[in-house]
């Protein structure tokens, strides 16, 4: 299955420093993202890219190289280009946390990108034509042009807030969790009503109706199996000392 970050492309259109594609992989990396994409950089990456890539060779190593913006977007269902300079074109515009969600929305189901500008000059009104929507950082107004990796880090980074916001999304299991199955979670919730029962938190009140509840609170919070293990001890615990509570003369 493709994870919702890797449909997620990083476009860099005609970079200029070498170092600034490496620090972008950098970026990328700490935050999930793989695919950078390059398009007609000024200068091919070079030892300092490498340099400044650290332990992110492998997303430079794997960069597509592109000679045209339109080439690079090939596929894409939805397009952002971000920009240093607020409202130069007519384009809708989005700041990085509304940007970000609505890619990780996106990328559900089909290649998204997120697109850079040169360092001296920016994204040509050409190129930002062929977005469907600007993201501005919202920065101090009299400096607002960050350094193109660390525009790209913000942004990386309101991207991966976004897709560990979604409960159902593999990111937010991570690695070596695997999310709770069904037959798991029913499980859970037999106990929980069981367990409601015997600390009679109900006290007369309908128990479906607080059930539904909770169940909308542990579906929301997409426990993984090592949860489910962890809160049925709680729950089983809860369970004992209600019957010790309700057989005082019990020591089991
Ligand atoms: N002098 C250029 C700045 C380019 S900075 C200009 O005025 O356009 C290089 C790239 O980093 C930009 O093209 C843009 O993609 C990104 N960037 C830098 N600052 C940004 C900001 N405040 N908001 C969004 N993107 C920004």
């Amino acid at each position: 299955m493709t994870l919702a970050a890797d449909r997620i492309r990083i476009v860099l259109v005609g970079t200029q420093h070498p170092g600034n594609i490496g620090s972008a992989a950098r970026a990328m990396k700490t935050m999930g993202l793989r695919r950078l994409v390059l398009v007609a950089p000024e200068k091919a990456p070079n030892a300092e890219s490498d340099a400044l890539a650290a332990g992110a060779d492998d997303v430079l190593a794997q960069a597509e190289r592109h000679d045209d913006l339109a080439s690079a977007l090939a596929g894409c269902t939805h397009v952002m280009g971000c920009t240093a300079r607020s409202r130069r074109v007519a384009l809708p515009e989005l700041d990085p946390r509304e940007a970000a969600v609505a890619l990780a929305d996106a990328a559900i189901d089909g290649d998204v990108a997120l697109v850079f500008g040169r360092e001296r000059t920016g994204l040509t009104n050409e190129e930002l034509h062929l977005c469907h929507q600007a993201v501005h950082i919202p920065a101090n107004p009299d400096y607002s042009s960050l350094n193109l990796a660390a525009a790209v880090q913000v942004l990386a980074y309101e991207v991966r807030m976004a897709l560990l916001g979604r409960a159902d999304s593999e990111e937010a299991a991570g690695p070596g969790d695997p999310r709770a199955s069904h037959e798991q979670l029913e499980g859970f919730y037999g106990q929980l009503a069981e367990t409601l029962d015997a600390i009679d938190f109900h006290k007369g009140r309908m128990p479906d109706s607080a059930m539904r509840k909770l169940r909308r609170i542990f579906n929301r919070a997409a426990l993984d199996e090592r949860d489910v293990r962890l809160l049925r001890g709680v729950l089983a615990d809860a369970q004992r000392m209600a019957r010790l509570a309700g057989d005082p003369g019990s020591t089991s």
